[in-house]
């Protein structure tokens, strides 16, 4: 269900304007009703059954004379039929029609039990008791969801029982039959008039809700969109530094404690010297090649993300750290493969990367990811003084408090460099 489609029904606040729905948001309303139908229905017709029963009493005092009729007519045949059909109405397989089906067989069984006894009463009021009766039974009717046809049927059936028991009635009052008819016809037009008033209504309640649904879906939309689009580099395609650091936020959250984690900070060698001879747009294509390449080289498990610039990290939650090395080494050569020609690179004719690794254990508590980041740009500097183009990597001991950045002046028996290519 489009809201193109829901836009093309007008809803006003008038009561009286009818709310035409298309036929498919016809299908829609009645699948929504359904339930609340059938709910309502069992309600309803429920509540008539105590009123059909609760008047007993009355027809003993107002009709004494026929209070064993009335009794085997409400009791004995009106009260069980209309208990199965509630029971019947009561299921959830019951469809609209059987159950519309099921309130006409209620209300004219009930008008004609009622009809039945009062027509053999000698009372004089017996007549007026009648018309009191079954007007309340139609003016009921509008209580149960049912269609204006049928509740317009009904409203005549009910009416023309009414006129026909007051004709037949032994002792009616003079010119009851013609006053009931005019209030049968009035009954009927007030009732449809209501029923019809109380469809429309619902239906632009539900227009209305259903508006509001999509609404809230299409917002709903845009905000993972957003979200989305606020975590990818435009440029490279790579998750930016926000989307980086969710990402290895929700690997480290699965991780349990003692896992080995790794960060590398990358950077493009002599980038400015590349953009100042070949130009922005030349080095926006170098970023594009170079964020590609180590994507194709990162594996399963290795997280990626460009962390602004001619900067780039990778992180890797699980990963042994006697794989770190070759990780680093794995990325140099990658965009080394690229050939991408630059004349002013010191570590050799083509676009090279510098890689800094840190690795480090998971410990119960969070880990201190600025001091880990600041570890692996240390090894990244360290790097670009052994040359350009190469990796080094530094195991520190689990970053718990209290932990240091390594001094980088000395040595490290996890580093590797490798020779730049002249
Ligand atoms: P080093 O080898 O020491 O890293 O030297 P470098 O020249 O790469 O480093 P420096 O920090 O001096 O320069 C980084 C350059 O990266 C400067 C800037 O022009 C370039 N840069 C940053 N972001 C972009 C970008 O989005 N597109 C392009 N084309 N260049 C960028
Ligand atoms: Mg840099
Ligand atoms: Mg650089």
């Amino acid at each position: 269900m489009s809201i193109e489609e829901i836009k093309t029904v007008a809803i006003t606040e008038r009561i009286y304007t009818p709310v035409k729905l298309t036929p498919g948001l016809e299908t829609a309303f009645r699948d929504y009703e359904r339930d609340r139908r059938r709910r309502e229905t069992v309600f309803g017709l429920s509540l008539g059954a105590v009123f059909y029963v609760g008047t007993l009493p009355l027809d003993w005092m107002i009709v004494p004379d026929v209070r064993a009729l009335s009794l085997v007519m409400r009791l004995g045949i009106g009260l069980p039929i209309t208990l199965a059909l509630i029971l019947l109405v009561a299921r959830p397989t019951c469809g609209d029609a059987a159950r519309q089906w099921a309130v006409c067989i209620a209300a004219l069984l009930c008008s004609l039990t009622i009809t039945v006894a009062m027509a053999r009463s000698g009372s004089p009021v017996a007549a007026v008791y009648l018309g009191g009766n079954l007007v309340i039974l139609g003016f009921s009717i509008n209580m149960v969801p049912v269609g204006t046809i049928v509740s317009a049927v009904l409203c005549c059936a009910i009416s023309a029982i009414m006129v026909a028991g007051a004709a037949v009635s032994a002792a009616g009052p003079p010119g009851v039959v013609t006053t009931y008819i005019l209030l049968g016809t009035l009954l009927t037009i007030v009732c449809v008039f209501a029923n019809w008033c109380l469809q429309n209504e619902r239906r632009r309640t539900f227009l209305t809700l259903l508006r509001e649904e999509i609404r809230l879906r299409q917002i709903s939309q845009q905000r993972d969109l957003l979200e989305r689009l606020a975590a990818i580099d435009p440029l490279t395609g790579l998750a930016n530094r926000r989307g980086f650091d969710a990402m290895v936020n929700g690997d480290l959250r699965h991780a349990k404690a003692g896992t080995p984690v790794c960060v590398a900070m990358i950077d493009i060698d002599c980038f400015k010297a590349f953009n100042d001879s070949y130009g922005h747009p030349r080095g926006d294509d170098v970023l594009r090649a170079v964020a590609e390449a180590m994507a194709a080289r990162c594996g399963p498990g290795l997280r990626l993300g460009r962390m602004g610039g001619e900067e780039f990290a990778v992180a890797a939650v699980g990963t042994d750290h006697a794989a770190l090395p070759a990780i680093g080494e794995g990325l140099c050569r990658a965009v080394e493969a690229l050939a991408l020609p630059h004349g002013r690179n010191s570590a050799g004719p083509v676009v090279t990367i510098s890689v800094g690794l840190a690795g480090s254990w998971t410990t119960g508590s969070p880990l201190d990811t600025g001091r880990f980041f600041a570890i692996a740009d240390e090894a990244l500097y360290q790097a670009k003084r052994a040359g350009r183009n190469c990796a080094v990597v530094t195991v520190e001991k689990a970053l718990g408090a209290g932990a240091s950045v390594p001094d980088p002046s000395l040595p490290t028996d996890m580093a590797t460099c490798t020779a730049p290519t002249s």
